[in-house]
């Protein structure tokens, strides 16, 4: 019989869990992807996004004709039409068992029962492996069996777990006998792909992604507690493009921190635990995620938070989207954004938080504009990140903390050095006029005056929620 490896957000042959259980079945795999254009943009994929989706396609089709496999690449619409496409194709070629890696969305849930169900009526096997988290969601539970609302708890149960957790890699699958049929080209699948250039800041594929990761640990991964916070500088790994398609495998990004660190979770390198510390946040929001439907539906995670008023001001929104707010901070992060399919994490926070907080626009539409604009975009990581800044998430700080973009300007950009980069026409002010330039400069400089007085804006927010809240 013939065996099928369903690729869905993992692209990649290494360290592939479902792979690995697909290679060691005993039969002739055949590999199958289906591309999902419509859906992606019901969840406001944008163009960025589904070009390297593709690209990293078309890598891991090269991969597996290493490894003896054959890729069908199909093109469908949405996931119900990706699951017809599915059972036919299994038909056709007498499939009897599907592995997959499960996913945590409630879309992908949905979509993964109707195929169970679909490919069961129909004589064939859909197994799942687990492979997004580290610990499966539902598994990292507080004292009562409830789910963790707050990080920090959620962190010190998640690292008594993992102790008893296999870390190490699965080598490369074994070489596999071809199936008489021939691969889906490499054309055909890019010919698929918004028409747009190629982005010239994330090469795709695995290979790229695992030297990434060996550079940042051998070279950055020691000094990233101090560097973290510095958009100016290249501290960060740059990996989530990668984690976000399935490219790299999370657990191989744990198994080379910890190698480095003399496989400790608790001691040793302050660099790289606090690296560690961010992995465990993507692990945190996938959980919330699978664990909370309501999420995938555009709910807050805090339920009383729904009364907020928040505002549906197009032109404000407009002005943030351009980076146009007169806050230089936030306009050279919307900037980077736009060019180059990424944000700095410091630089997310802020503007998520500039927009909810100052301009106190619904952060919905703020998040459906990073899902559209971010090559990396996550729903759970995303989803998670908006409503912590929006502060109707899983924070333990309550909603009066607002960043000042100033004051965030002067601590994480204190030369002005990122500003300059993005926002070239207040290149020419020194390292102190730069965070809030005067109405005399800005006119010079051809730079808009602040959308918002920061204080006024903030008392109101502030007044906003405490209405409702309290
Ligand atoms: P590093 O600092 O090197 O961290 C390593 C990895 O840890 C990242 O690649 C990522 O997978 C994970 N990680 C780090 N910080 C977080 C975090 N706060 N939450 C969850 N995972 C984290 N991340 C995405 O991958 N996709 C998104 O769509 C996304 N949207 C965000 C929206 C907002 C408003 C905010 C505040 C954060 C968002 N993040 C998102 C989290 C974070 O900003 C990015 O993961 C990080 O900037 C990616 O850069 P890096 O790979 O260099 O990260």
């Amino acid at each position: 019989p013939l065996h099928a490896m369903w690729f869905r957000n993992d692209l990649r042959i290494l360290d592939n869990p479902a792979l690995q259980a697909a290679c060691s079945s005993g039969s002739k795999v055949l590999a199958i992807y289906l591309y999902t254009p419509d859906q992606h943009k019901l969840h406001h994929a944008g163009d960025t996004k589904l070009r390297f989706v593709l690209e990293n396609a078309v890598s891991l089709r090269r991969d597996l004709e290493q490894a003896g496999i054959t890729f069908a690449a199909l093109r469908c619409t949405t996931y119900s039409d990706s699951v017809n496409t599915l059972v036919k194709l299994c038909k056709h070629h007498n499939v009897t068992r599907v592995f997959a890696n499960r996913e945590m969305e409630l879309n992908e849930i949905r979509r993964d029962r109707s195929a169970q169900q679909a490919l069961a009526a129909a004589g064939t096997e859909l197994q799942f492996s687990h492979d997004q988290t580290l610990l499966k969601p539902g598994s990292v539970l507080t004292g009562a069996g409830t789910p963790f609302k707050v990080f920090s708890a959620f962190k010190r149960a998640w690292l008594k777990d993992i102790s008893n957790c296999e870390l190490t890699p699965f080598s490369a699958p074994k070489k596999q006998t071809p199936v008489e049929m021939d691969s889906t080209a490499e054309e055909e699948i890019l010919s698929w792909a918004p028409k747009q250039p190629a982005n010239q800041w994330w090469p795709a594929g695995s290979q790229v992604a695992q030297q990434q990761l060996d550079s940042f640990v051998q070279r950055s991964i020691e000094q990233y507690k101090e560097t973290r916070d510095t958009p100016s500088i290249d501290g960060t790994s740059r990996l989530s493009p990668y984690l976000a398609v399935g490219a790299l495998s999370l657990r191989r990004c744990f198994y080379e921190a910890l190698l480095a660190n003399n496989m400790e979770w608790d001691s040793g390198s302050v660099g790289i635990r606090t690296w560690i510390n961010e992995l465990i946040w993507r692990e945190f929001y996938k959980h919330l995620t699978c664990l909370n439907p309501d999420l995938s539906k555009g709910c807050a995670f805090q339920p009383k938070t729904e009364a907020i008023p928040w505002l549906h001001d197009r032109q404000r929104l407009q002005c943030w989207q351009q980076g146009k707010t007169g806050y230089p901070l936030v306009d050279a992060g919307m900037r980077q954004l736009n060019e180059t399919g990424w944000m700095h994490n410091r630089l997310r926070m802020v503007t998520a938080m500039f927009l909810t907080k100052h301009l106190f626009v619904n952060w919905r539409l703020g998040e459906a504009y990073f899902m559209q604009k971010l090559v990396d975009a996550d729903f759970s990581a995303n989803n998670g990140g908006w409503q912590w800044s929006a502060s109707t998430g899983a924070d333990a700080v309550p909603y009066f903390r607002v960043f000042s973009p100033q004051r965030q300007s002067e601590r994480f950009d204190r030369d002005g050095d990122f500003i300059r980069q993005w926002v070239p026409e207040l290149s020419t002010l020194n390292s102190k006029q730069i965070h809030n330039p005067s109405a005399a400069q800005r006119e010079a400089c051809g730079y808009p005056a602040p959308i918002v007085d920061h204080k006024t804006a903030v008392d109101q927010v502030k007044a906003a929620f405490k209405d409702q809240l309290n």
